[in-house]
């Protein structure tokens, strides 16, 4: 029997309203709210847990394209529609699971993982989500929809990600950065792939509303994480911790959060493995935001009675520099049922956080940092103990910001008190000067 799987637009709020996944629509037509990708689980239900991972396992990363992708592998519950011809993949996921063996023991943790999702094509996790959507866009184009090029607004990875994929398919892509607000190399990630780059005097939240309005017309596709497609993509990150830790669930998954796609979209990635009876329990999720920009902090603070979007401060995690999150309902909902945690961190604190843990082998970014100051307040706290297991995920590749390391290690950043600063050691080419240098600075 083949099954025939079916997802289609939904209103988060239960509109009765459903639209086809190769509909141009990013919002309920009868409320205004985010839609968000449902799919058929009586069809998906009727094969057992045990045929899934197995089905799961034998695909991951192997040659049989787009399968191997991690993302692909699991197409039935992420896109079913797809025309396998029209996927546009760089071999997603499949990412390391790092043991964080050492920076644990300094917390005193036994379980602590780093889930390496910056280890991707463009560097940052946003390739999982974006696969899904460019892929949709090539089949509505395919299918003669008046596409003429996709936009996004973006602290720097998803236009990085955007560039990319719509290059791989070669479509028209545009992005809309803040100018000085991202890394030199996201800069030039859509530059070096030819994608028109647009530099604007405003912050994210304020190209998020000018892409809006360019994208009202519908013949330019919204690539923005409000466009559901990306969550589906970004969920498998859940898959894959299920798949890697054979089946085991961690009982803590920290995320930084900036425009709060990926918070919801991990809850989503859980959620259905839980309904599918495939996974027994949830994770409590945690949500780390930088202080400079937590505006769902300050909401998680009063029990999540009430939201106000801020004005995001300049921060070193300039990805999360958010103040008016899109997926703010999906979010707070999202955290609510996994007895969430909202967390947040200092410059300072997220600096050093991620000066120690880059002494214990890791490379990591400023966001990831966030999460890491989180979860050592959380062990702090008594929260999160020693006998848990505990994923940070980390967002994006250390390497896409040398500049913040090398500030950092220079003692150079604002707002920070470097603790672990290194310097290179210069010195004539002298051999008995070389020698005398290392033992003094081994302490022999
Ligand atoms: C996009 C991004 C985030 C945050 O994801 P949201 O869905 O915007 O909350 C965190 N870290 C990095 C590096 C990112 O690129
Ligand atoms: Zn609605």
């Amino acid at each position: 029997m083949t099954l025939e799987f079916k997802a289609w637009f939904q209103c988060i709020n239960g509109c009765s309203g459903r639209y086809p996944l190769n509909e141009i629509i990013y919002r309920c037509p009868d409320c205004g709210e985010l839609l968000e990708v449902v799919h058929d689980m009586d069809v998906l239900r009727q094969r057992s847990a045990d045929e899934w991972r197995d089905l799961f396992d034998q695909r991951y990363r192997r040659h049989d394209w787009p399968y191997g992708s991690s993302v692909w592998g699991k197409k039935e519950l992420v896109c079913p529609m797809l025309d396998n011809a029209n996927i546009v993949s760089t071999y997603e996921g499949g990412t390391n699971l790092f043991w964080a063996d050492r920076l644990g023991k300094q917390l005193g943790l036994k379980d602590l993982w780093v889930k390496q999702c910056g280890m991707a094509h463009t560097g940052s996790f946003k390739d999982l989500g974006m696969t899904v959507l460019v892929s949709m866009v090539k089949q509505m184009r395919a299918e003669g929809k008046n596409i003429r090029a996709v936009a996004c607004a973006s602290t720097g990875d998803t236009s990085a990600a955007l560039a990319a994929y719509c290059a791989v398919a070669d479509i028209p892509a545009i992005v809309f950065l803040p100018k000085n607000k991202v890394s030199l190399t996201q800069l030039i990630q859509p530059i070096t792939h030819g994608v028109l780059t647009l530099s604007l005097d405003t912050d994210f939240d304020g190209c998020m509303k000018m892409v809006q309005e360019v994208c009202s017309q519908n013949d330019i596709y919204l690539a923005n994480s409000m466009n559901s497609l990306r969550i589906e993509g970004q969920k498998t990150i859940s898959f894959e911790l299920y798949q890697q830790f054979d089946g085991e669930i961690p009982d803590f998954v920290i995320v930084p959060g900036g425009n709060l796609g990926n918070v919801s979209a991990i809850a989503k990635g859980f959620k259905m493995l839980y309904d599918l009876e495939i996974i027994k329990k949830l994770p409590r999720l945690v949500c780390a935001q930088a202080q400079n920009a937590n505006p769902l902090f300050r909401s998680f603070q009063k029990g999540f009675k009430s939201f106000k979007s801020i004005r995001a401060k300049k921060t070193l995690a300039s990805a999360i520099q958010i103040g008016s999150p899109v997926s703010i309902k999906k979010a707070i909902r999202a955290l609510q049922e996994f007895d969430g945690i909202v967390g947040e961190a200092s410059e300072n604190e997220l600096a050093n956080a991620v000066g120690r843990a880059n002494k214990t082998g890791l490379l990591c970014c400023p966001h990831t940092g966030v999460a890491l100051a989180v979860l050592e307040k959380l062990v702090a706290g008594g929260v999160i103990q020693p006998k848990h297991k505990v994923v940070v995920i980390s967002t994006a590749n250390g390497l896409k910001f040398t500049d913040f390391l090398a500030k950092y290690h220079a003692g150079k950043l604002k707002d920070v008190q470097a603790e672990c600063v290194f310097q290179p050691v210069e010195l004539p080419a002298d051999s008995q000067k070389v020698r005398a240098t290392i033992l003094e600075k081994l302490g022999v």
